[in-house]
């Protein structure tokens, strides 16, 4: 197979968000049908948040199709887009834009805290590794593999590339508010897509956005901040990965002799030094959920309680943190025999809508003005300057368990 090779029609695949994924290239359909990719289909795109949301079961498999989707149509109807890139790098952009999230272990990033690794480290090394990802596109044209890894990890020759999937104003945001907000049944991460897309623009192999897109770009900053505090920090999604968490913790406080009484799957997770791509590709949602049932029988009686826990969504109960309510929490928690490494969870999380140029690289949102000047966007809309100069909003929150109360 050439990198060029057209399938014999195009291809489409029906989604609610973005009606139709169109597929023309060969080496795209191949890539959905490796074994990596179709992993995707195991792990969902939200953590905790569909404990929160019951419909928001969507896997990462249809957001990164999603993804592919808009940089398709970046590339095809964005004329300054289209005439900025060769006919290699638009190959090479849409199979980062496929790719970027193939790294992604279960339970969104609560499982990143386990594995101690980020999932762009497991993305690049399964595109560079020898997977059918990678086998695939380097029988399609030799150093094919590392130019996609180097837009992942923003190393590539021309910096474009991975703005369109990385940057304040991506694909990847775009395709996943939209999603997100479609799927969990709220309407605060709507935006105007295809307002965004007409006013895009590329100057000086910069993506910019015409002074009368601006106010569409509001509308997606906003989408975001409402769509952190009401979805994905929602204080029962957090609730439900301390929980995960525990669990996690627990089996790895076990120690060695412990970790032979576990499920099987758990062991590469659980010792030291890094996981072999093969025991990786084992662990999804499907398989971790089917160990914690297993977990409901250990001898161990937190770990039995725990996982219980998790399968039956007997979730902890969450407050504001300050010292005296946590001074009289925890005093309580150990009057009633719970052991605070297992019951008692903190966590404070932050959110910036939009981070403002700063001199040190970066990747602000530039507008360009009717007179031609460019500006950086928390200079061309009031909104994005209040809310980078508004106070910082963040939440700290403890966790125990509700029959403790
Ligand atoms: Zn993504």
């Amino acid at each position: 197979m050439s990198l060029f090779e057209r399938t014999d029609e195009t291809k489409v695949l029906r989604d609610p968000v973005h009606g139709y994924i169109h597929i023309d290239l060969q080496i795209i359909w191949d890539m959905i049908n490796t074994s990596w990719f179709q992993r995707l289909r195991r792990i969902r795109q939200l953590g905790g948040a569909n404990m929160v949301y019951h419909c928001a079961e969507h896997t990462r498999f249809s957001h990164s199709l999603g993804v592919y989707e808009i940089v398709r149509r970046m590339i095809t109807e964005v004329n300054d887009i289209r005439d900025s890139l060769n006919e290699r790098e638009k190959t090479v952009v849409m199979l980062a834009a496929l790719l970027h999230d193939v790294g992604h272990g279960p339970y969104s990033h609560a499982f990143e805290e386990v594995s101690a690794t980020s999932h762009e480290v497991y993305t690049c090394r399964i595109i560079e590794e020898d997977t059918d990802v990678h086998r695939l596109m380097e029988a399609a044209a030799s150093g094919l593999s590392r130019e996609v890894a180097d837009v992942i990890r923003h190393k590539s020759a021309n910096p474009l590339l991975s703005q369109l999937i990385s940057s304040q104003l991506d694909a990847d945001r775009m395709d996943y508010l939209l999603r997100d907000a479609y799927f969990t049944g709220t309407t605060y991460g709507e935006f105007d897509l295809e307002r965004i897309l007409r006013t895009l623009r590329v100057i000086d192999n910069r993506l910019v956005v015409k002074q009368s897109g601006v106010y569409a770009v509001e509308n997606y900053i906003m989408a975001r901040y409402h769509m952190y505090w009401q979805v994905y920090y929602h204080p029962t999604a957090r609730s439900y990965e301390t929980l995960l968490h525990m669990l996690f913790k627990r089996m790895r406080d076990l120690g060695e002799t412990g970790i032979d009484s576990l499920p099987e799957l758990f062991a590469p997770l659980l010792k030291k030094g890094s996981i072999s791509l093969a025991d990786y590709f084992i662990l999804d949602e499907a398989s971790c959920n089917y160990g914690f049932q297993l977990l409901v029988d250990h001898s161990d009686p937190i770990l039995r309680d725990l996982s219980v826990r998790v399968r039956d969504r007997k979730l902890f109960h969450y407050a504001d943190s300050t010292p005296q309510f946590n001074r009289m929490m925890r005093a309580k928690l150990k009057k009633q025999g719970y052991d605070l490494n297992y019951y008692w969870g903190r966590d404070t999380v932050v959110q910036k809508p939009y981070v403002p140029y700063t001199g040190t690289g970066g990747n602000a949102v530039w507008a360009v003005m009717k007179d031609g000047s460019i500006r950086e966007l928390s200079n061309a809309s009031n909104i994005v300057y209040s809310l980078i100069h508004g106070p910082v909003n963040d939440d700290n929150k403890v966790y125990y368990p509700p029959e403790a109360v």
